[in-house]
């Protein structure tokens, strides 16, 4: 068997770092072909010693120099490569078979495109790319002609629980046989907080996932429920499943990873350890289960296990991104920029955290109302989210 040669955008990121961990589990199956990062380029120059990579990707010049200073003299060095250009020309590079999307961001969504149109294998777990391109995305998925497969854990669950034919590819309809999806959220650290005290608390507490560990912006919009959100966004367009077709269910303990309630009543679902490896496992070796390096399950962790329906008083952004997907393209770009841009400023102490879903709902009338053009092609996306962006940075000066 050849080895899968895999290309970790966002290599130095917690999604890329549990790749990383997965593949080197299985030597025989994958090498890493390329890896990239945007700050930490000491990060980068370990991951690239210690995979042995071909390839790295860096932000700018100043990276590059840095990482050579970084690599021990003597040493054959990897071939670098700079900024977007060199991002897509990786993602789409002849020898590389499967693409991590990791980057966070609408920074993927060049590479991404490079990679779809390339044909590649993506590993999707930047969740940018469907929210704001949706059926731009998915044309160009469909058009190179290769295999999408969800990492992100709810989707990947559900993934698993499909009927067969799914099997890589992006269906155009709902499947007849399914009812409805259950996505499973934890409901954050603010699930049980009195409603009064959201105004006040604190980036490093919106932080605090209970059961995940991932990085600072996914944290937030778990806090917010943004995530969730943007998931249902997603789920709608890796599934052409209708908004009304698609439920969210908070489940604190993590463990239930999402269901597919079928037309007979049956519930499927995944469960097992909040843990990305178990989805990146089941991506890289997909048809095929591989170790993932997690241990035994423990059958006491599910003694209990709780569902409630979440509030759109506490997480308002889930309701926004209901009615933004029943609206508009236009209107999913804008709740993700929007957002992208509030949880910024939210990190750095310049807006509250309830701010950040009032911002979303003001940029989101403010782009509806306006003309802006059709959406046919990743610039024309790339184009709306920069407008989009530019209102909600208007806005945040105003609360
Ligand atoms: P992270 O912040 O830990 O890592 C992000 C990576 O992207 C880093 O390698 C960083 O260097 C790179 N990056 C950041 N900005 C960039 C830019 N402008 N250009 C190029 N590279 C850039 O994020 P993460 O938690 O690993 O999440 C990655 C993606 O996966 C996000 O879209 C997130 O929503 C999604 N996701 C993450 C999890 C999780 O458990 N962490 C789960 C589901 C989905
Ligand atoms: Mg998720």
């Amino acid at each position: 068997m050849a080895t899968q040669q895999v290309c970790i955008l966002g290599a130095t990121g917690s999604i890329g770092r549990s790749t990383l961990e997965v593949i080197k589990l299985h030597p025989e199956r994958f090498s890493v072909y390329a890896l990239s990062a945007f700050s930490n380029i000491d990060t980068l120059a370990s991951l690239a010693w210690d995979s042995q990579a071909r390839v790295v990707v860096v932000p700018d010049n100043a990276a590059a120099q840095r990482f050579q200073e970084l690599w021990p003299a003597g040493r054959p060095l990897p071939k670098i490569r700079i900024g977007a250009e060199g991002l897509c020309a990786t993602a789409a590079d002849a020898e590389v078979d499967t693409v991590m999307a990791a980057i966070v961001g609408v920074a993927c969504l060049a590479p991404i495109f490079a990679a779809a149109q390339a044909g590649k294998r993506i590993l999707l777990a930047n969740k940018e790319a469907l929210v704001a391109a949706g059926e731009v995305f998915l044309s160009a998925v469909r058009q190179g002609g290769g295999q999408l497969l969800p990492i992100d854990s709810e989707h990947n669950a559900i993934y698993q629980c499909l009927p067969q034919e799914y099997s890589g590819q992006v269906p155009e309809r709902p499947h007849n046989s399914i009812r409805r999806l259950i996505l499973t959220a934890s409901g954050g650290p603010f699930r049980e907080l009195p409603l009064d005290d959201l105004a006040a608390v604190t980036p490093a507490q919106a932080c605090m996932h209970p059961n995940w560990s991932m990085g600072k912006k996914i944290s937030v919009d778990s806090a917010t429920m943004a995530n969730k959100g943007l998931e249902v966004i997603e789920a709608h367009w890796l599934f052409a499943m209708p908004p009304q077709q698609i439920s969210v269910v908070i489940h604190p303990q993590s463990l239930v990873h999402s269901m597919v309630e079928y037309i007979d009543g049956s519930i499927l679902s995944q469960l097992g350890a909040p843990d990305m490896r178990v989805p990146i496992a089941y991506g890289l070796g997909f048809p095929e289960r591989i170790d993932s390096g997690l241990p035994d399950f423990d059958l006491n962790l599910l003694k209990a296990l709780d569902f409630e329906p979440p509030s759109y008083e506490r997480f308002p952004a889930l309701r926004l991104a209901f009615e933004a997907l029943s609206t508009s393209q236009a209107a999913c770009i804008t709740l993700n920029a929007a957002n992208e841009v509030a949880v910024e400023k939210f990190l750095q102490n310049k807006i509250r955290y309830v701010d950040i879903a009032a911002i979303i709902e003001k940029a989101i009338d403010q782009i509806e109302g306006a003309n802006h053009s059709p959406l046919r092609c990743l610039d024309d996306v790339l184009a709306l989210n920069a407008q989009a962006r530019a209102v909600a940075g208007e806005l945040c000066l105003t609360v």
